[in-house]
């Protein structure tokens, strides 16, 4: 009988699936391979809704998949919980009270929230990484304009209802188009016109423009929207301190506001590893170009905890990155099972796409920009076709549906 070999991968999400589904085209119904899935939750999240959900345009449960329902049918075991430590001399991973050996391994953990150690950031702000983050935005949101509604004070009242958001990367800017819609005109169905009047939205931005990664365009095209809803972008503005009830940005401008989300910079997730590996300035994974790290041939890491240089940048934190990678490594497993030599990796950018609220959108491919509802259209079935199982897409084309017709669900979760 031929020996098994143990493929395992840390992280189910965009990445970390991705390779399992890659390998499962390689691998199906192959005896000798077992696939194995290490993950914190039991479920692929599709991140680039998340706003939606923040800001109650989609049900929380129609941008995530079970993963059983995902990959039932190659996966050997699932081990629901965090991969503590990696010993790669021993080739194994720790996951709680399990010791889990591999011959190979994929690392695509992701990256969680980096507040750049600012002032009160981590312990007042809000974040958006996971469907908890998502939810409790949406909550908080409804919970300050309840508030607001019997508040008489009107300078109070106008500091419940300062919705602050820091970054103004694709992120930040999505969600501030969305939540505009929520906490202007979705609930101007439901509170007083003296209320809504008060309501303010404020975009904070370290850099001198929004979206750097866009052309520009694209870039001018975002603030200009973004100023036509009436939200307050400042620019060259960093934040030095948050607080319960105010933001400092710069040296000494007090923004009063009881809401800031963070979505202003992301670093890798954090895995403890016994022998010393080696990582980038800003904690990433180095890969070398067949995405395996560096001096361990059988030890592979993809999307936002690795470091890829192409033409001399580092590839940026994204889902179609982490999807890509994900293919050469399938590959790359693949041909060295089988005594081949591995592939290079090698990023090719479909585009990009920015949704900026109802029938707005913004998409770059290549040099070519477009913008309104074609680019909405094409963020939106583009999108949809992304989400995994077709259950999924059926719900959230309902959702985006009725918000055509019906203003948005605020009932609390
Ligand atoms: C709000 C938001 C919107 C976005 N929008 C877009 C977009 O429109 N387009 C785009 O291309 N990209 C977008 N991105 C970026 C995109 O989500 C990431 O680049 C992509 O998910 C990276 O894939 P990944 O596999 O590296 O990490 P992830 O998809 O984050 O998956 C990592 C997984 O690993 C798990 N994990 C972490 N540590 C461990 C551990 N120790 N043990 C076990 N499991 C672990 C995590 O829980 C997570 O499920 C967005 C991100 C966010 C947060």
């Amino acid at each position: 009988m031929t020996e098994t070999l143990k493929i395992v991968i840390v992280g189910n999400g965009f990445g970390g699936i991705y390779t399992l589904k890659n390998l499962h085209k390689f691998f199906h119904n192959d005896q000798r391979i077992e696939l194995t899935l290490v993950g914190e939750k039991n479920y692929f999240l599709f991140t680039p809704l998340l706003h939606e959900v923040a800001t109650g345009g989609i049900n929380p449960a129609n941008i995530i998949e079970p993963i059983r329902s995902v990959l039932g049918c190659c996966l050997h075991k699932f081990y629901l919980g965090k991969a503590e430590i990696i010993n790669s001399k021993n080739h194994t991973v720790k996951v709680g009270n399990d010791l889990v050996s591999y011959d190979y391994l994929v690392l695509a953990g992701g990256a969680e929230t980096n507040f750049y150690d600012t002032a009160g950031a981590e312990k007042y702000c809000l974040t958006l990484k996971s469907i908890d983050d998502a939810v409790k935005i949406k909550n908080h949101c409804i919970a300050q304009m309840e508030r607001a509604s019997h508040t008489e004070d009107r300078n109070e009242r106008k500091k419940i209802l300062n919705f602050v958001v820091v970054g103004g990367g694709p992120t930040g800017v999505e969600l501030v188009a969305e939540l505009e819609e929520l906490v202007r005109e979705t609930f101007s169905h439901y509170y007083a016109k003296e209320v809504i009047e008060d309501v303010s939205i404020t975009l904070i931005q370290r850099g001198t423009e929004l979206v750097s990664q866009f052309g520009p365009k694209a870039r001018a095209k975002s603030l200009e929207t973004l100023k036509k809803k009436g939200i307050e972008v400042m620019l060259n503005t960093a934040v030095k301190e948050v607080g319960a009830s105010y933001v400092i940005a710069n040296e000494n401008t007090k923004i009063l506001t009881e809401t800031v989300i963070w979505v202003a910079g992301i670093k890798p997730a954090e895995m403890k590893f016994e022998e010393s590996v080696s990582m980038s300035p800003d904690g990433r994974l180095n890969v070398n170009e067949f995405l395996q790290l560096e001096n361990q041939k059988e030890n592979f890491a993809i999307g936002d905890m690795a470091f890829f240089k192409q033409e001399n940048a580092p590839l940026p934190a994204l889902a179609q990155v982490a999807e890509k990678e994900s293919a050469t490594v399938a590959k790359n497993i693949y041909n060295l099972i089988n005594n081949k030599n591995p592939e290079k990796f090698v990023y090719k950018n479909s585009g990009n796409l920015m949704s900026l609220g109802q029938w707005k959108a913004v998409g770059q491919i290549a040099n070519f920009t477009f913008t309104g509802h074609v680019a909405w259209f094409i963020w939106r079935t583009v999108y949809l076709s992304k989400l995994i199982s077709f259950r999924k897409k059926v719900r959230v084309a309902v959702d985006w549906t009725l918000n055509l017709f019906f203003p948005r669900d605020i009932s609390q979760l």
